[in-house]
């Protein structure tokens, strides 16, 4: 995108008053084993946030790495190490953005709940990218219940603070997985996700922020949880900040 695209984006989202929020590139993986390619992530990773922060973006979603067969823990590690070299550059940029690494569907890809909550209790602007879906598969259809989806909010609220409700980024699809998690997205009727549950949790932890629909029936399912959400009676309640 050139900066001209991103700063028509960012003009036509205000007058419109659209949210919005980044996804980088598929292509990255900061647990390579060769050196270029952990620099061509870092590199797409500073492109999206810078932007993502021309367009008005106040986050940006990734996949952060493969385990490659590595111990997780180890991972982990080298993750946080180029997430702290990324946000200080960012700093310097004075770019604010979010960096969020994202709930990942597949057994093989970092990026468990677990391992989220802690990488951003340790480097300041990193937060977790839920996404429900995921979860979903990558527990072999676990949490796909309200009382599921409850406990996932309860960890991230515990994690980061009440606050860190009010803004947040989630995604939700329809999902078809197997024994490695992921397989394909699905629309959200055609699948097993429980997208009501999922809106009753979030109206009952008060969460708010942007919820992206990755269905491959964008708007219809987009529409489809507004129109659930506000079924639920949330215009009665008042956000208490
Ligand atoms: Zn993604």
């Amino acid at each position: 995108m050139r900066d001209e695209t991103a700063d028509e984006i960012s003009r036509t989202a205000k007058k419109l008053g659209i949210t919005l929020t980044a996804h980088a590139p598929y292509y990255i993986n900061l647990n390579a084993k060769e050196q270029d390619k952990i620099d061509a992530s870092i590199n797409r990773l500073l492109q999206t946030a810078r932007l993502a922060g021309m367009c008005g973006a106040y986050s940006m979603t990734f996949h952060a790495a493969f385990y490659m067969k590595d111990d997780p823990k180890t991972v982990f590690d080298i993750v946080k190490r180029y997430l702290k070299q990324i946000t200080e550059r960012l700093g310097d940029e004075e770019n604010a953005i979010h960096l969020r690494p994202e709930l990942t569907g597949r057994k093989s890809q970092f990026g468990t709940l677990e391992e989220l909550c802690e990488l951003s209790q340790e480097v300041p602007q990193v937060y977790p990218c839920l996404d429900f879906s995921h979860n979903q598969a990558r527990t072999d259809g676990q949490a796909n219940n309200y009382k599921q989806f409850s406990e996932v909010f309860e960890r991230y609220k515990k994690a980061l603070g009440k606050g860190a409700l009010n803004q947040m980024h989630i995604h939700v699809a329809g999902i078809q997985y197997g024994p490695k998690g992921e397989i394909k997205h699905l629309s959200l009727k055609e699948s097993e996700f429980n997208y009501k549950d999922f809106l009753r949790a979030c109206r009952d932890f008060n969460v708010r922020g942007a919820i992206i629909c990755e269905s491959p029936e964008l708007e219809k399912d987009a529409l489809l949880l507004k129109k659930t959400y506000h079924g639920l009676g949330v215009t009665t309640k008042v956000a208490k900040a």
